[in-house]
């Protein structure tokens, strides 16, 4: 599979990342919560170092309940925090906050004693493209955020977003890439919507998609489509579903491009089901 990115990119944002970490007290991951192997940065942890850190699996209406069980279990066992979010719909975003506050606790605590009262919480969110942080930091902000200005003592140009309970998100969220040179991790983050699809062969991407959906979701799958998924090819799975949607051309050709982008939108939509394609066993 041919993926395209641009080194020199990754560089650069990489460092704005670096930078912007110093300025906050704690660090929101948001991962993308059908596929939190794929869609984390291997880079977050050393950069992050021995700051608070908040694991945040977005999209967990796209993703599988039982699934979204088991990976909070494991980061629990971890010592992680992590919290399941809805960005799109502001379901789980309280939670954040909550324990954010309390994670900084003993934090406020010393500053207090200091005679510092009332300092900013201030957050960040990482993650890697298309994971929801543009919304999720909307969602945090709601309709009673205010942006704070360049006071003394902010870098300049730094907007920071008020938030309730005395916290400040930086309106800039830190763009990190994925680890992509794994051919399960670019298929993983291509199937997601995460890469765009102008740099991958749609059709092959969609024919790997309905093998991987025969192997984990062959349910799911068949009744979306009415087709016999059960011990046939990708490819025979693929032409059924292209006929039964009217996915064909003059002279009754089948229209690959088009089935390929309807499979793929259904299933970045969540149409075929709330379908997780990473679990914790699979580390
Ligand atoms: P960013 O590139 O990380 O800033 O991602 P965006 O915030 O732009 O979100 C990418 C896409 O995912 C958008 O179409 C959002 O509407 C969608 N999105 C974000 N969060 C959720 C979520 O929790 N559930 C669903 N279904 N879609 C979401």
């Amino acid at each position: 599979m041919n993926i395209n990115w641009f080194p020199g990119h990754m560089k650069k944002t990489k460092e704005l990342v670096k930078k912007n970490l110093k300025l906050v007290d704690v660090v929101f991951e948001l991962l993308d919560a059908r596929i939190p192997l794929s869609s984390k940065n291997p880079d977050i942890d050393v950069l992050v170092g021995n700051k608070p850190r908040i694991v945040v699996l977005n999209k967990q209406d796209l993703s599988s309940d039982e699934a979204n069980k088991q990976w909070i279990k494991y980061y629990e066992k971890k010592g992680i925090k992590a919290v399941l979010v809805d960005a799109a719909k502001g379901k789980g975003t309280e939670k954040i906050i909550s324990i954010t506050k309390d994670m900084i606790k003993n934090k406020m605590e010393r500053l207090k004693e200091k005679g510092i009262k009332n300092k900013p919480i201030r957050a960040m969110i990482v993650g890697v493209p298309n994971v929801g942080k543009s919304t999720l930091i909307n969602s945090l902000a709601g309709s009673k955020s205010a942006k704070t200005g360049n006071r003394p003592g902010v870098t300049k140009g730094k907007q920071w977003i008020k938030l309730r309970g005395n916290l400040e998100l930086l309106d800039t969220p830190g763009i990190l890439w994925p680890k992509f040179e794994d051919e399960k991790v670019g298929l993983n983050l291509a199937f997601t919507g995460a890469i765009k699809d102008e740099i991958i062969d749609v059709e092959t991407l969609a024919l790997r998609l309905v093998e991987k959906l025969q192997e984990i979701a062959p349910l799911p799958l068949k009744e979306r489509y009415s087709v016999e998924v059960e011990d046939r090819k990708p490819i025979d799975v693929l032409d059924d579903i292209a006929l039964k949607r009217g996915c064909i051309i003059k002279g009754g050709e089948i229209d690959y491009t088009r089935v390929a982008r309807l499979i793929l939108d259904e299933f970045r939509n969540g149409k075929i089901g709330s379908i997780t394609l990473e679990y914790p066993d699979n580390i």
